[in-house]
Order: structure tokens, then C-alpha cells, then sequence
């Protein structure tokens, strides 16, 4: 029996592949674009683009519901599905209700606006095309991943999922990889994402196994995990950090005015539940500085960046990852 994990990255690969093509279809349409009357010559395009996002959208839905059975009895287990997927259902419109012709309407007057400021002609196209691109790959990963949300529902079988990563990933999806959610939890992801659902199947043998976010960092070279990790959080990581903790911090930077100076800093953790939130109160409270209702979190959080700007030596950065809360 092959493993739901392999089948799951089979399936990930051509849905990849699929939204792929349908990209390079639609730019092969954009370049039929007439810089000289773009108004004129979208209403032939724009339907055409209309046209090859809607079939891909369809093909992506109509693999889902294969793969979610398939990967299902992976698991020795009958999905005995509730119906069957209707893959045209998932294309026409896109994830956030918009139809399909208003959404790739947003290219020519991104197009044009990229003109209007001033752009040079190839160049405002070359920026409406990465747009259409952009968009057609995340309608397209939605399609599928929509299906692949219905046909888990559709089984009596199914009650959580987890996920694998498309392509290489990114740091936030690698993090997200190592979770499992029940169906009814959203499924997060950012323009482009090709990551995927994998049905956990109740009660079955072999279920899919998660990514592990250590093992994936550990598994880039260094130049990729500077990349996706950013050069500071990649060598926190390396120095021992938690890698949630680095990641999260990303999702809230802002430049605080600390000690005199402006510092680059992050709200993560640090409302009333946060652990650092938490930390910093306790260390308060045994200086003697607060009382226990009277706490007030001032020092921003600091970055791994920012630490390693600041620390004076390596064990003083270690220290201050610690503080921080990367590090425990
Ligand atoms: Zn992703």
C-alpha cells in the first residue's frame, strides 16, 4: 500500500504543475495585449484569461476528490464518501466571492495605473502580467484546496487533516505543516501557496506524518534559509531559537523608540497571554518593580536582528534570545 504521504506529494505536484500551465497559458494570452489600445484588445483577453482560469479551476476541483479517497484508503480505511464532488462548483469565482472577470479586470487597471504613474509601456504590462500570474495561481490552489475541503467533509470518515507543503514552502506554511486541524478549521494560506490538504482518516494505519520545522530548516542551505527565515531569524534558529517563536515574530514588526534609539521590534507575544508578556511581568514582580495588578508590559520585544545589532557578544546574544523569548 503506498504511503498517504507520497500520494499526497504526487497529488501536490501536479497540482502544481497544473496551475503551472495555466500561468504560462494566460501570460501567452496577456502578450496578445495591444500597448496601443489595451482598452480595445481586453475584450478579447480579458474573456480568454477568464477562460483558462476557470479550466484550471475546474481540473485542479476534479483531481481533489480522486486524492481524497485515494489518500484516505492509504490509511486502510473506506472514506465511504456522501456524494460525489461537482468540480465546476469551485471555478467561475474567486476565493473571496469576486467573479472571475472583475478579478482579472484588476490587471488592466493595474496595468494602467502603472502607466498613469508614469511607467513605461512594457513595463506596466510586465506588472499587470505578474498580477494575472499571482492570481491565477492562488484561484487555482484555492479550487483544489476547496475541493479537497468538501470531499473531507463529504466523508463519514475524516475529521481532521494536516498539511503538506507545496514546493519549497515558506516559512510560515513549514510551521503550519507541523499541525493538525479539524475541518472545520480554515485552511491558512498566502497569494500563491500551493500547500495542500492531507485527510487524516479516523481510526486508521499509517497516518500522514507532519512536517517536522526543525528537520525542514535543517534540510535548506544556508543561502535558502536566510532567504525564507530571514537573515537574523535563520541565525537565531541556528543558535538554538525556537523556530515558532521566530516565526510568529514576523507576523507583527514595527520600529519601537527604545533606549534612546529606533529599534526593530514585534507585538507578537506580548498581550496579557503572551509569554513574553508573562516573563517580563514575572521578572518585575521579583525585582519588586510592580505589584501584581499593576504591571504595564514598556520594553518592545525585540527582534533577532535587532539582538544580534545590539549584542556585544555571542553569549550575550544567547542571553538576550533568552530574555526575549526565543530561546529557553
Ligand atoms: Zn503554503
Amino acid at each position: 500500500m503506498t504511503d498517504v504521504m507520497d500520494i499526497a506529494l504526487a497529488y501536490e505536484v501536479r497540482q502544481r504543475r497544473l496551475a503551472a500551465r495555466a500561468v504560462r497559458a494566460g501570460l501567452r494570452e496577456w502578450a496578445a495585449l495591444d500597448p496601443d489600445d489595451l482598452s480595445a484588445s481586453w475584450r478579447t483577453v480579458g474573456p480568454r484569461l477568464v477562460a483558462v482560469l476557470a479550466a484550471a479551476q475546474t481540473a485542479a476541483a476534479g483531481e481533489a476528490g480522486g486524492y481524497v479517497d485515494r489518500a484516505v484508503r492509504a490509511q486502510g480505511v473506506d472514506p465511504d464518501p456522501q456524494g460525489r464532488i461537482v468540480p465546476e462548483a469551485f471555478a467561475g469565482w474567486a476565493a473571496d466571492g469576486r467573479p472571475l472577470d472583475t478579478l482579472m479586470l484588476r490587471t488592466l487597471i493595474t496595468t494602467k495605473e502603472s502607466l498613469g504613474r508614469g511607467l513605461a509601456v512594457q513595463d506596466a504590462l510586465g506588472v499587470g502580467g505578474r498580477l494575472m500570474s499571482m492570481y491565477m495561481a492562488t484561484e487555482i490552489g484555492d479550487a483544489g484546496r476547496g475541493a479537497e475541503g468538501v470531499g473531507m467533509h463529504a466523508s463519514r470518515r475524516v475529521t481532521t487533516y494536516t498539511r503538506v507543503m507545496g514546493g519549497r514552502g515558506c516559512a510560515r506554511c513549514a510551521i503550519l505543516a507541523g499541525g493538525i486541524y479539524h475541518i472545520e478549521t480554515a485552511f491558512l494560506r498566502h497569494p500563491c501557496c500551493q500547500c495542500r490538504n492531507v485527510p487524516i482518516a479516523d481510526g486508521g494505519r499509517n497516518p500522514p506524518t507532519t512536517t517536522d520545522a526543525a528537520a525542514y530548516f535543517r534540510g535548506l542551505s544556508r543561502a535558502e534559509q536566510d532567504r525564507l527565515f530571514t537573515v537574523g531569524g535563520a541565525r537565531a534558529i541556528r543558535d538554538g531559537a525556537d523556530i515558532t517563536s521566530i516565526v510568529n515574530a514576523r507576523r507583527s514588526v514595527y520600529t519601537a523608540t527604545a533606549y534612546g534609539r529606533r529599534v526593530q521590534a514585534t507585538r507578537d507575544s506580548t498581550t496579557r497571554r503572551g509569554l513574553f508578556y508573562q516573563a517580563e511581568r514575572r521578572r518585575a514582580l521579583a525585582r519588586g518593580d510592580t505589584t501584581p495588578g499593576g504591571f504595564r508590559l514598556r520594553t518592545p520585544r525585540l527582534l533577532p536582528e535587532e539582538i544580534y545589532r545590539q549584542a556585544e557578544t555571542a553569549e550575550q546574544a544567547l542571553e538576550m534570545l533568552r530574555r526575549f523569548g526565543y530561546l529557553t
